[in-house]
């Protein structure tokens, strides 16, 4: 697992992943998009991961 550093406080970032389900207009479908993000456990600092 890779390492980042918070730019705000210098604490080591934990990489957590969030799923959006969406609905898909007008069909019963549903589309799920997963984001990755940086999260910085000590001051609440978070980045978007884009891959
Ligand atoms: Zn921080």
């Amino acid at each position: 697992m890779p390492e980042r550093e918070c730019p705000m406080c210098g604490e080591a970032m934990r990489l957590r992943e969030r799923e959006i389900v969406e609905r898909v207009p007008g069909t019963p479908q549903t589309k799920a998009t997963k984001y990755r993000e940086w999260v910085c456990p000590e001051c609440d600092y978070f980045e978007e991961s884009e891959e």
